[in-house]
């Protein structure tokens, strides 16, 4: 049976084409015992999670009001379009491992909580799965590609025009490129917080093409993903 896919929130068209693939011929092939629905939703999650699987409901969620609002990538230079993007195929393929570590144990059906190990499993494969989609396409969706996401993104980028116009132009004028973060500010956080040494940061951007938008140096979703993924890899 094939997996249903229900939209509650529009999320584009793009968004539910890395779905189809994902379940039909890609990483969550075979597991149409653990999931049999998968639910885009807007801001009905508790805790402000981006997604969850439901063994008992063969259901993965995906909350696109909070794939906005989680600002995981945009803490790191990632611009507000590309944030929303990479959180939702990150939760995507992140909840798909969660039911392919069902399929392979079904007794993990019986904790209540995962523990750390199968959350440090699901959250590398989400960021390995994002480092693949950034290898093969790696072209941040438009505003007009992203469904209720590019309506409410169009919003809060119009709020933040008054106080923020050059940030909120480069924003713009990079959607529907694969220029996805800001070099200086993803080297420093990725400093920052320790999560990278200078000389791995420094190693890192060595290879990388420098691209110029405006005045502000940026980096292509891959050279982002990329970054992220090593510094994950510990
Ligand atoms: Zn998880």
């Amino acid at each position: 049976m094939a997996v249903q896919i229900t939209v509650h929130a529009y999320p584009g068209q793009r968004f539910l084409d890395i779905i189809n693939d994902a379940v039909n011929t890609g990483h969550g092939e075979g597991l149409e015992d653990e999931v049999q629905n998968i639910v885009i939703t807007f801001d009905s999650l508790l805790n402000g999670k981006t997604g969850a699987f439901l063994p008992d409901e063969k259901t993965i969620i995906i909350d696109i009001g909070h794939c906005i609002t989680n600002h995981y990538w945009l803490d790191r230079g990632a611009t507000s379009i590309a944030n929303a993007w990479f959180n939702m195929i990150y939760t995507l393929f992140h909840e798909l491992k969660h039911a392919r570590q069902l399929s392979e144990r079904p007794e993990l059906v019986q904790m209540a909580h995962l523990t750390d190990e199968y959350e440090t499993d699901a959250r590398e494969y989400g960021f390995l799965s994002l480092e693949e989609w950034s290898i093969n396409d790696g072209v941040i969706p438009e505003l007009d590609e992203l469904g209720v996401a590019g309506e409410t993104l169009k919003e809060s980028l119009n709020q933040l025009y008054a106080s923020a116009t050059e940030e909120v132009d480069i924003e713009l004028s990079a959607q529907g490129t694969n220029l996805a973060g800001y070099m200086a500010k993803t080297a420093t956080t990725l400093v920052e917080n320790g999560e990278m040494s200078v000389e791995e940061v420094h190693a890192a951007f060595i290879d990388m093409a420098v691209n110029s938008l405006g005045n502000q140096n940026m980096i292509t979703s891959e050279q982002f993903v990329n970054l992220r993924c090593l510094a994950n890899a510990s």
